[in-house]
């Protein structure tokens, strides 16, 4: 059999995502990827898995299709110290992400709040965020970091070049190297081909996410493909949770 992808994030109607999970496996099918499932399980995303009853729950409906078993877990937030290690060990990959990052003075900035402190610039953000990130490398046991690249709504519209500094670049990978956490390339939040050349350079494994909520967005992976390719990665190096295992649970 031919190889083909993996898309290794995408949501159903466990939290934010249109798609229930037997049409999501249809769907990421048709396109010809492999599907799995990583919906939210955070306190502290409207749309989630909220207790380790519902993450239990969850669990057991993925067991019953031909799925990758995955969970996108909130760094900042509580519910995946709370797992027991007979519940992650169900999991077939785990994706962390930064949805809010520490500011260093006991507050955080959410990715998606509207308004950002007085007196915070791009350049104290970023430090706060390679920070974060080096934390969330050191201490998060999973298997992927989702999405590198997302940043507060009000950045978005900033050049991430420019943001990603070549050495906050270079701090990133190297945590997450020292973790073994893959670096996602998203469709959703597009990562630029400097930072994916680092990660590879620093034997940092990528991973291909779509991000994806809806019909038109689960298993399309031509983006991440695409960019992985650029940088010179194999195919068969992308991370597969069946083919490269999750991290011990701690
Ligand atoms: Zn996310
Ligand atoms: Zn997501």
């Amino acid at each position: 059999m031919s190889w083909e992808p993996i898309d290794c994030h995408a949501h159903t109607v466990f939290s934010d995502g249109a798609l229930t999970p037997e049409a999501l496996v249809a769907t990421v099918r048709a396109r010809g990827v492999r599907p799995s499932i990583a919906d939210h399980a955070s306190h502290d995303v409207a749309s989630a898995l909220k207790s380790v009853d519902a993450v239990r729950d969850y669990l057991a409906v993925l067991e019953t299709l031909p799925v990758g078993r995955g969970a996108e877990f909130c760094w900042h937030d509580t519910l995946w110290r709370e797992l027991p290690p007979s519940i992650v060990s169900q999991f077939t990959h785990r994706v962390g992400s930064l949805h809010a990052i520490a500011l260093g003075d006991g507050s955080w900035v959410h990715m998606f709040q509207r308004h950002l402190p007085d007196g915070l610039t791009p350049d104290l953000y970023m430090d706060a965020h390679v920070a974060t990130l080096e934390a969330f490398a050191r201490e998060m046991p999973v298997d992927i970091l989702a999405h590198p690249t997302l940043l507060p709504l009000s950045y978005r519209t900033l050049p991430i070049e420019e943001l990603w500094t070549e050495p906050r670049e270079a701090r990133a990978v190297a945590a997450l190297a020292a973790a073994g956490i893959a670096f996602e390339i998203s469709n959703r939040y597009r990562p630029h081909a400097r930072f994916v050349a680092r990660a590879h350079a620093a034997g940092v494994r990528l991973a291909l996410g779509s991000d994806g909520h809806t019909a038109d967005q689960v298993g399309d992976l031509a983006f991440p493909l695409a960019t992985a390719r650029a940088v010179g990665v194999d195919d068969a190096a992308l991370y597969d949770p069946f083919v490269h295992g999750s991290r011990p649970v701690h």
